[in-house]
């Protein structure tokens, strides 16, 4: 098996210093191993991405030393991968129409009889309200679930996967899917767009990405993608989950803290080799 890794970053904000680690340190892996590096815009969030941060994802990647394979896979361009693979799944009876509102679901899991409200890697689980409508159903304004009770019923074994980083592995295990994850959104409601779930694993596969390197935060939704990608007949990459950057309070970056944006260490006069100390690399 070859080695094939990429940075995936969202165009939303300026690129800050946690962006640079994941970004050198899988460069870095890549080189190491004599394999390929690629980038991917995961642009489908249209209302929140824009040109500027786009390009200047380019030019602080570039700055940094890095470079990558051309065409860049932009999400905003690959719509029919995505519908291909709502296609298969719903083909597969898993998928179905939901109507609610955030505030619908809040209410809804926070019945009295429902307990404390659980929350997954997408905030809080599903209480399943519209799991009863058929996908026949589906109108424009709808948003569309995964119905995950029957995607793991499907499975006479479920998938697992390996870990390099400093995150554990997480088993996957039909409790844990149902329960704790639920029936996740993988179309969202107001753009139509697929959500960040389902195309991670399908631009993983068509990128024939080998190795997934990317922050901890990111862990907890590992079992969803490699649920998916045992679904949807794809390859199921290795998974290396890196620490975060955190700020002198211990926090992990957000693209808010502007203060430590690549840019602006670079307006500062710093060098890329500064950035990697600042990072330890
Ligand atoms: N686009 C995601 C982000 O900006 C990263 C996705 C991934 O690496 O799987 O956090």
């Amino acid at each position: 098996m070859g080695f094939v890794t990429r940075f995936a970053p969202s165009p939303t904000g300026q690129l800050h210093l946690g962006h640079a680690y994941s970004a050198l340190l899988a460069f870095d892996m890549a080189q190491k191993a004599g394999g390929r590096f690629l980038l991917r815009i995961e642009d489908t969030d249209t209302a929140r991405c824009t040109p500027v941060f786009e390009a200047q994802v380019y030019d602080d990647l570039a700055w940094l030393g890095l470079s990558w394979e051309t065409p860049v896979l932009r999400q905003s361009e690959n719509t029919p991968a995505y519908e291909a693979a709502l296609a298969q799944l719903a083909g597969m009876g898993l998928l179905y129409p939901c109507s609610c509102t955030r505030g619908d679901i809040r209410r809804a899991a926070s019945a009295p009889q429902e307990g404390a409200p659980m929350h997954g890697p997408d905030g809080v689980i599903y209480p399943g309200t519209c799991r009863h409508r058929a996908w026949s159903e589906r109108s424009e304004t709808d948003a569309i679930r995964l119905h995950m009770g029957r995607a793991v019923d499907l499975m006479t074994t479920l998938p697992q996967y390996i870990e390099t980083g400093v995150h554990p592995e997480l088993r996957l295990t039909r409790a844990h899917l149902t329960d704790e994850i639920g029936d996740i959104v993988l179309a969202r409601r107001d753009t139509k767009t697929a959500a960040y779930h389902l195309s991670v694993v399908v631009d993983d596969a068509a990128q024939d990405i080998t190795h997934v390197i990317r922050g901890e935060d990111l862990a907890p939704a590992t079992p969803i993608h490699v649920l998916l990608q045992a679904l949807l007949g794809l390859p199921t990459p290795i998974y290396h989950h890196h620490r975060l950057i955190r700020d002198d309070l211990g926090k992990r970056l957000a693209k808010r803290d502007d203060a430590r944006a690549i840019a602006l260490y670079r307006a500062e006069g710093h060098t890329p080799q500064d950035i990697r100390n600042m990072v330890g690399l």
